[in-house]
């Protein structure tokens, strides 16, 4: 069986195996789903020239190993030169001085960058729907979302606008939008890949991963982006291990774990039984599934809520009006220009946000809510440790439902907020995630989800070869 099939007719046709013809024929995708609304900046000509270049290079024998990969990246990623809006007014027309580590590394493998993707403003948001320039389409149905906040980047990889892309996860943008959008998505340990150029959210939780309509496309991309960076205090001096090679999609004796909490009654049925037909796969080719218990699940949202928000609201400080883009025009006084132009600039769920980080972190309140969620954070992240004395990897559920309307959730944002259910534990704990498609019942897809121990994407990318059809 092969989970992916239904899907493979979504992707273009790609004339000619040259870069320069790849890159025009993505350029081509742009231009016909504008009404996606997936980039924010495409670089038309800029692509075209890198794209010759690689593929003088690759006459040359000395092209890298992304040689003619065209990749997007969110917006939320600083390239030197370009526009990283975040998707938020506040940004607009801000320039960078200098790439992100991600980029750069890129950039030397020889990838060619094709453009920037639309998102949630600052990554805050499951539908994309808050974006400042409009929200993005999910490319299997263009009346409901693709998941957000790396909305853009998922749209991007689904209607074959890019080969791969960048996005940004801290409690579910990469596989969530992945799950909705039927692409793969792949959000790795924290500290595995740089942070340095990613505009912060909340920086103990963000990660940068990548998005690909295969497992093998986002191991390339992961390989080239993971490891230590200098600039990145947080980043990992442990040795990035040979991904692909570790990918034989062979799961015989592979120890998987269904965490019971995961499949409450909150689940659909359609959900449900796509993940039995899943497992039943990995068990007929000799994985071991066992259940498991996660006995702090009930506590997730409510703590990333209290400790993503905290985060947020320190880092979001910085944009004031003196420093970067939008200014207030109608200001009599320095005070005035700060709240004004934050009262401007900001979008309403970003200034939820700040409003509640703010409480969460405020002198009465500190001990009840933030110190709190920092002990139940570390008992979550115990679960998992546990978990994984027994097993490899556990297989969940990505999201709660597939691809819903935009609109449905606007107006509620804790039913917005539990889009993410089965996502922000992994971002929590700090493991590794990645979401697979897998056909449902009806037209729109579902992901799984296999969580890894801290550093183990190979286990967990080899499980996703299985599921996609890899060693039948
Ligand atoms: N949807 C979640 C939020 O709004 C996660 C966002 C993300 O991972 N950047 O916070």
């Amino acid at each position: 069986m092969n989970l992916q099939e239904p899907f493979d007719s979504y992707r273009p046709r790609l004339a000619s195996e040259s870069c320069e013809s790849r890159t025009r024929a993505h350029l081509e995708e742009i231009r016909k789903r504008q009404s996606l609304n997936a980039f924010l900046s495409v670089f038309d000509d800029e692509a075209i020239i890198e794209a010759k270049r690689v593929d003088e290079r690759f006459a040359r024998g000395i092209a890298g190993p992304l040689a003619g990969m065209v990749i997007a990246v969110k917006d939320v990623l600083n390239m030197k030169n370009k526009e990283t809006t975040c998707g938020s007014k506040i940004l607009r027309s801000y320039h960078s001085l200098y790439d992100a580590t991600v980029i750069e590394r890129l950039r030397a493998a020889d990838a060619v960058f094709i453009g920037k993707t639309n998102m949630d403003e600052f990554a805050m948001g499951s539908s994309n729907e808050n974006s400042a320039f409009g929200p993005v389409k999910n490319p299997r149905d263009e009346s409901r979302v693709p998941g957000g906040s790396s909305g853009g980047s998922a749209a991007a990889v689904a209607a074959g606008l890019a080969t791969t892309s960048l996005g940004t996860d801290t409690g579910g943008s990469i596989r969530q939008p992945a799950a909705l959008c039927g692409i793969i998505g792949l959000k790795p340990t924290y500290g595995r890949v740089s942070r340095y150029g990613l505009v912060a959210f909340a920086s103990s939780f963000d990660q940068i991963g990548p998005f690909g309509n295969s497992p093998r496309d986002v191991a390339r991309v992961l390989q080239v982006i993971a490891g230590h960076d200098p600039k990145d205090s947080t980043s990992s001096t442990l040795p990035v291990p040979d991904y692909l090679s570790a990918m034989t999609g062979d799961v015989t004796g592979v120890k998987i774990g269904l965490p019971k909490e995961y499949y409450s009654s909150a689940l659909s049925d359609e959900i449900r039984s796509t993940i039995d037909r899943a497992v039943q796969m990995l068990r007929d080719r000799g994985a071991i599934v066992s259940e498991v218990s996660l006995p702090h699940t009930e506590y997730t949202i409510a703590t990333y809520y209290i400790l993503a928000t905290a985060e947020a609201s320190s880092n979001l400080a910085r944009f004031d009006g003196v420093r970067y883009g939008y200014r207030t025009e109608h200001a009599a006084d320095l005070a005035a220009m700060y709240t004004k132009s934050r009262s401007e600039g900001f979008g309403a769920e970003v200034k939820r946000r700040i409003m509640l980080g703010t409480y969460v972190l405020s002198a009465g309140y500190y001990d009840a809510y933030y110190a709190k969620a920092q002990k139940v954070r570390r008992l979550i992240q115990h679960d998992f440790f546990k978990a994984f004395e027994h097993v490899d990897c556990l297989l969940t559920p990505t999201t709660p439902s597939t691809a819903f309307r935009m609109g449905e959730k606007m107006d509620d944002p804790l039913q917005m907020y539990l889009s993410d259910i089965y996502t922000v534990s992994a971002n929590l704990a700090g493991i590794p995630g990645i979401s697979v498609p897998a056909a449902g019942d009806e037209k729109l897809p579902v992901g799984i989800q296999i969580l890894g121990r801290q550093f183990d994407e190979a286990t967990i990318l080899n499980v996703a070869e299985a599921l996609s059809g890899g060693n039948q």
